[in-house]
């Protein structure tokens, strides 16, 4: 129910929150650039409505949204894949799969018309290591965004209960129509792939 802006909003209080709190705390703005992109990124390009193929978070992914069909059948909107930490890592693991089979098909493109590229991304020890920091910044600013998200769907279905049903239903009538005055009424094979964004 709080829908994209709701958790944009709300993930962007988090991100001025986190980057006022990480500073006090002494930590380099290397580190708080990282933990903020990873807010970022689980705010726009993986969050954890990428389980509903018609939310605003798959629309961003433009023609490669077709990418996120498999997670989205698979995932169920609102269920295990939509906790923190567990969803993220999942997700995350998704998106190197979907880049690792790039990179095998590229590979295997580049052999056939006989072009010899490198892949070798590999540095020396240090570098690996001190690079790999960033990106537990970057995993754990994920997880931040992702935990608000999930608190926030909580929060605001609880409060959703406390309203009245014929307000609630009413609300729903108005949305619908506005749905359908934006994008027309849903077509059939959409049907088992629409619902609420939360
Ligand atoms: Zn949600």
């Amino acid at each position: 129910m709080p829908g994209f802006w709701g958790h944009t909003t709300a993930n962007a209080v988090v991100l001025v929150g986190t980057t006022m709190v990480m500073r006090w705390q002494g930590w380099s703005w290397q580190d708080v650039m990282a933990v903020d992109a990873g807010i970022a990124v689980a705010t726009f390009v993986l969050s954890p409505d990428m389980d509903l193929f018609r939310s605003e978070s798959i629309k961003g992914w433009g023609v490669l949204r077709y990418l996120w069909l498999p997670y989205a059948k698979l995932a169920k909107h609102r269920d295990r894949l939509h906790l923190p930490v567990a969803g993220t890592l999942v997700r995350w693991l998704y998106v190197m799969a979907i880049l690792a089979l790039f990179v095998i098909l590229f590979r295997f493109w580049f052999r056939r018309i006989g072009l010899q590229v490198s892949f070798d991304f590999a540095g020396d020890a240090d570098d690996i290591i001190y690079n790999a920091l960033y990106i537990v910044d970057v995993f754990i600013g994920a997880v931040i965004a992702d935990t608000t998200h999930y608190l926030l769907d909580v929060a605001s279905t609880r409060l959703k209960r406390l309203i009245p049903r014929r307000y609630r239903e009413r609300y729903e009538r108005y949305a619908q129509r506005h749905r359908e005055r934006d994008r027309g009424p849903l077509r059939g094979s959409e049907w088992n792939l629409q619902g609420e964004e939360r």
